[in-house]
């Protein structure tokens, strides 16, 4: 027998009993994102290999061992997106968004990157990734991060997640910052992981990222980027916690906070939650105001988050926040015995017809008056409308009341529609 075909690991179907939670989920994240102003923009999932070399870094995990890097027929070396910022800032400058004007933007969709599939962890994962332009903060930085926080509050989730907050100052502090650690971290190079040791002199930030305990342990004497600030960067830092004080944002400055790519420059944040193990990260995003030129476009201030769409629900469902009636996609049943010809599905299109939002799905393929009222009754509907010979002649159908203890009662379509009992 052939062998059974399989999904590649790490890239996961959405099933009907999970996508209602998934469709919920992104009707908050648009609800919000509506309440900001910030309008859709969909780019493609596959974009020339160089966008991202260029766009991300070298010397990033993503970019080293993460894509999915292919030649096509015609001998372009095309990537799967791992991210959707540089397909964003791609986009923009291509398209004349750019020059001369603010936007707020968003996308949403898969996102590839080869890693070790895990809880939390996948080769297809989806990101709504939101990206501003032309706004130099520190307002649109605080902007972002209230949205963010809007939406926790909205899903009941601001109990269980923790911001974290960092400044990367410019780039010429970070130089000077970059220096100072490679010499720290040279004094103590034996006692480094592999990783870092390799990554001490491409991308020094990187190491205060390290997971590794002994790493760890001797960045507590590291030296400070914050001793290094510029002062540009140290007020629009201070201008941008005032805000989230004013607000009532609780956060955590975290000076080992950089993140994982390379075009970030002041703000850095990220949304943490305890209760996904080392996938705890759900939201991370920050300001990056040198891509847009080092991709070929104008100087362009720009500050932007993505979310796991994922890690959201993991910690959704893990929290038990996922209402329960979000499976709950049909409201009534028609259900058809004896002869009746073609009445039962004219009905069910007139009756859609005059209740539009009614979810309304008919019995197909017939069956005992049994087995339909047991599908009537799995479907989640609320109501089972049954039509036999008598309906058909008298031109009515008979209500059953699936979860109440209601009598049954029998009516014309206009009637059921003026009574409510459908509500939709
Ligand atoms: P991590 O440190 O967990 O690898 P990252 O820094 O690589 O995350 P980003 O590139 O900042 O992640 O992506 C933003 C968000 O996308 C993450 O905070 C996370 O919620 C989600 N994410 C990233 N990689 C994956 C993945 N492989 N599977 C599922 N979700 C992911
Ligand atoms: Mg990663």
């Amino acid at each position: 027998m052939a062998k059974q075909l399989q999904a590649i690991r790490g890239m996961n179907d959405i099933l009907p009993e999970q996508s209602p939670v998934w469709s919920w989920l992104e009707d908050n994240v648009r609800h919000i994102l509506a309440q900001y102003g910030y309008r859709e923009m969909r780019v493609p999932i596959v974009e020339f290999t160089n966008l991202f070399a260029r766009g991300i870094g070298e010397n990033t995990d993503v970019v080293e061992k993460e894509m999915y890097t292919f030649e096509d027929r015609g001998g372009d070396s095309l990537t799967l997106r791992p991210e959707a910022t540089a397909c964003c800032v791609r986009a923009g400058i291509q398209n004349g968004l750019f020059h001369n004007q603010q936007q707020r933007l968003w996308t949403s969709g898969p996102m590839f990157r080869y890693e070790r599939p895990q809880k939390g962890r996948y080769r297809q994962f989806h990101q709504v990734s939101v990206e501003t332009f032309g706004m130099d903060g520190p307002d649109i930085d605080a902007e972002l991060i209230l949205m963010t926080w809007n939406l926790w509050k909205r899903l009941g989730l601001d109990e269980h997640v923790t911001l974290e907050l960092n400044t990367l100052a410019d780039l010429e502090s970070r130089k000077n910052y970059r220096e100072a650690l490679i010499a720290y971290l040279e004094q103590h190079k034996d006692a480094l992981d592999e990783d870092s040791k390799r990554r001490m002199y491409v991308n020094p930030l990187r190491v205060l990222d390290s997971k590794d305990k002994g790493t760890q342990s001797i960045l507590g004497e590291a030296p400070k980027l914050h001793d290094y600030m510029d002062d540009d960067s140290r007020e629009h830092f201070a201008r941008l916690c005032a805000i989230l004080d004013d607000a009532g944002v609780k956060y955590v400055v975290n000076q080992r906070l950089v993140r994982g790519l390379d075009y970030y420059n002041r703000t850095v944040f990220e949304w943490i939650t305890s209760a996904l193990g080392s996938q705890g990260t759900v939201c991370g995003g920050g300001r990056y105001d040198g891509l847009v030129e080092q991709l070929g476009g104008k100087p362009t201030k720009a500050c932007g988050f993505a979310m796991g769409m994922e890690r959201l629900i993991l910690l959704l469902e893990t929290c038990n926040l996922v209402p329960e009636d979000v499976n709950k996609t049909v409201d009534a049943a028609l259900v058809t015995f004896g002869d009746v010809g073609t009445y039962g599905m004219v009905f069910a299109e007139k009756l859609r017809q005059a209740s539009p939002n009614l979810r309304l799905q008919v019995s197909c393929g017939g069956g005992s008056v049994k087995s339909q009222m047991k599908r009537a009754d799995k479907s989640g509907a609320d109501i089972a409308l049954v039509i036999g010979e008598d309906e058909k002649q008298n031109g009515t159908v008979t209500v059953k009341f699936l979860r109440d203890d209601k009598p049954q009662i029998t009516c014309t379509l206009e009637e059921l529609v003026a009574r409510g009992e459908i509500s939709g």
